[in-house]
């Protein structure tokens, strides 16, 4: 089947009203499965209900996992340069053909376009890190360890590997994932968010034309009932997981109480640290471009600007003048931000502009009746600054997921790094400053796994791997770089010698080296 016709009817079928229902990718083709669940997909920009997604059952997950088991020991061992060939040519299929989905991620998730070609170039990134994998996972080698004898490690695949995804990036963050795994010789069974899930199915099939045999990747649609089914089932050998951080948790200890290696990656809380000796028309441009871009809905966001005073009051005054300049509105039209996800979401976030009030915070600028350039219905809120914002509101403590920005004022460079130190999330932070030795002490002292220096969003390069402390990370594996080709390869260590009458003998002492 060819993907541009996946891509202009994802589904396969239409529902009884000719609503689209986008099917399951299993086995190298779309499959209906068994359940007759469904759930909707909208377009957030229009407010309507685009899709329907179908929810699969637990025995769908059976059938998705038989494939990727029956398919395991011909694609484990099938050449390093035969893979190597697929992926290659994922790579140039994807990148002259990223326009169709940058297409489907406005139409679903609503980032505008510009920012969907963003994502996909960070996805891009990691198939081409993949494609040095005869180099990454090769093992090591040392001869005559004793007379005659040598020692060497190989990176063997794992089997058949889970992968859960979350609805802000749609097609990163599978891509953080499935090409590392794929590469090292596993097979792959991933269930993407059902709030925007014709992304993996679009690549799913790319994967396919690329020359990926059938059962290597296989896409599974649904909600919880289909995650239990991965988590527990005996034939799964790992999970690697991004979401929330409460279903992140629940995920590391059922998956990891049933016997799977587990990555975790939860939800966060970014601050982003100003020192007043900071340019502040930069970190004004960074702040708005870090807490508004992607509608706030990425996991790398800011959340809190921490200003060092006195930078409080000027830095507010240039926030705003950017803010005002912001086009909120449909992805397709040019807009600097899109809608948010879900009518419920958006509902949501707009509640903590009351709360924010209520606990005593100054709402510098309203989100709520901002202009739009789209239709009314869209899942709407414009960029909202909130200033003085108490670290006991929930509006400090909760991950709000939104265009929502609190300024929190501090005396000194200790209460910043503190107020950072306490919180309950480690994924990302960054300093604004001029000062290299603040610079090298905020890296050293901040409790925080990925941590920007004047770069507000600070994802690391495909190379380096991705993951956050504390609450947002379970597990000690990161996604991808030189942590993804550890997670997804098992380690063994081979001694070996070609006997020779030498080596004859009877000697029951534990073996020592000569
Ligand atoms: P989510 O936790 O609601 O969903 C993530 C996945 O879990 C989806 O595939 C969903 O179907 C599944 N799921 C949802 N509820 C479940 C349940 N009760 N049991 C089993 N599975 C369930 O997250 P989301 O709203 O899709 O994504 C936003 C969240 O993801 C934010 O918290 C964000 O910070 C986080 N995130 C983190 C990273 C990171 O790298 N740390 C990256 C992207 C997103």
């Amino acid at each position: 089947m060819s993907t541009t016709l996946l891509h202009q009817e994802p589904t396969g079928s239409n529902d009884a009203h000719g609503t689209p229902v986008i099917n399951h990718w299993i086995d190298g083709a779309p499959s209906a499965g068994t359940s007759s669940r469904t759930a909707p997909v909208f377009n957030p920009a229009k407010g309507i209900v685009a899709k329907n997604v179908r929810l699969a059952s637990a025995a769908d997950v059976d059938t998705a996992v038989a494939s990727a088991l029956a398919a395991f020991p011909g694609w484990r061992d099938t050449s390093q340069a035969k893979r190597q060939t697929v992926m290659f040519a994922f790579r140039e299929l994807l990148n002259q053909r990223k326009g169709e989905l940058a297409e489907i991620l406005t139409a679903e998730h609503g980032k505008v376009t510009a920012d969907a070609l963003g994502e996909i170039a960070r996805g891009l990134e990691v198939v081409e890190f993949a494609l040095g994998m005869p180099h990454l996972s090769k093992g090591e080698f040392s001869e005559n360890v004793s007379t005659g004898v040598d020692v060497y490690t190989l990176r063997q695949p794992l089997g058949v590997v889970g992968v859960i995804s979350p609805f802000n990036f749609p097609a990163m963050v599978p891509m953080w994932f499935f090409p590392i795994a794929i590469a090292t010789g596993n097979t792959v069974v991933l269930k993407p968010s059902e709030k925007d899930p014709s992304a993996a199915n679009w690549m799913a099939a790319l994967m396919t034309e690329a020359g990926l045999p059938a059962g290597v990747l296989n896409v599974v649609h649904g909600d919880k009932e289909a995650v239990d089914a991965l988590l527990v089932h005996p034939e799964v050998q790992s999970i690697s997981f991004v979401g929330s951080t409460p279903i992140a948790k629940y995920i590391y200890e059922t998956a990891s109480s049933h016997g799977k290696r587990v990555q975790a990656l939860g939800g966060a809380k970014n601050h982003m640290l100003v020192l007043p000796d900071a340019d502040l028309d930069l970190t004004a441009d960074a702040a708005v471009n870090a807490g508004f871009g992607s509608a706030g809905e990425r996991c790398m966001a800011i959340s809190v600007v921490l200003a060092v005073e006195p930078v409080a009051d000027e830095l507010i005054v240039k926030i705003t003048e950017r803010m005002k300049g912001l086009r909120v509105g449909d992805g397709t039209r040019g807009c600097d931000m899109g809608p948010l996800i879900t009518q419920a979401h958006r509902d949501k976030v707009a509640s903590y502009i009351d709360v924010a009030a209520a606990d005593g915070a100054d709402v510098v600028v309203d989100g709520r009746g901002v202009d739009i350039d789209g239709d009314e219905s869209g899942f709407w809120l414009g960029p909202t600054l909130f200033d003085k914002v108490p670290t006991d509101s929930a509006v400090y403590q909760d991950e709000i997921f939104g265009p929502v920005l609190s300024i929190v004022r501090v005396a000194s460079y200790e209460e910043g790094v503190g107020i950072i130190n306490r919180g309950r999330y480690g994924n990302g932070t960054a300093i604004f400053t001029n000062d290299g030795g603040a610079g090298r002490r905020f890296q050293n002292e901040v409790q925080v796994g990925m941590v920007g220096i004047n770069v507000p969003i600070p994802v690391p390069v495909a190379y380096h791997s991705f993951g956050g402390w504390k609450d947002s990370l379970f597990g000690d594996a990161k996604a991808y770089g030189p942590g993804g080709v550890s997670f997804f390869t098992r380690e063994k260590a081979v001694t070996s010698r070609w006997l020779d009458p030498s080596h004859g003998g009877i000697n029951l002492g534990f073996p020592q080296n000569h």
